[in-house]
């Protein structure tokens, strides 16, 4: 499995999280609806004359439900983007590893792994003296493209 399936494949589940929510909020409105458009019909047709408060509760309810609507399918729309946008911008983050011997300048650079931490003393030698190694510093790999804050 390479990296770029890993971080797909956590995308997928974060959209796959949103469209639940999102098909989850248009099924109710679609139920506002259908009940506005029942309370409509039925104040008209069920005593011949109008019933104002039937009228008041089904336009309430038909509002609710476009603006459900409308809101579930802008946030899909947007999700949507953010997560194309998202898949680009995954920084990763680096683990330098050093050598402790004086006067060894072995260094070398990985992914960072979980349960590294700074100064953590590996159990693999080093490769030049087969000394100790050590984690000397952990960072996040910054793009170019990366905005830059002014302090
Ligand atoms: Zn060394």
């Amino acid at each position: 499995m390479t990296k770029n399936d890993q971080a797909s494949a956590s995308t997928k589940k974060i959209s796959n999280y949103i469209t639940m929510i999102v098909v989850t909020v248009m099924a109710l409105a679609a139920i506002a609806l259908i009940l506005a458009a029942n309370l409509y019909y039925s104040g008209t047709t069920a005593t011949g004359s109008t019933q104002s408060g039937d009228y008041s509760a089904a336009g309430v309810l038909a509002v609710i439900g476009a603006i459900a609507l409308s809101m579930s399918s802008f946030t899909l729309l947007q999700s949507r983007r953010q997560i194309s946008e998202m898949k680009i911008e995954i920084p990763k983050v680096m683990t330098t590893i050093g050598c402790s011997s004086v006067g060894c300048d072995a260094k070398t650079v990985r992914e960072f792994q979980r349960g590294d931490f700074v100064y953590k003393e590996l159990d693999a030698p080093c490769q030049k003296c087969s000394g100790k190694q050590m984690i000397t510093a952990i960072y996040k790999e910054v793009k170019d493209k990366e905005k830059k804050y002014n302090v």
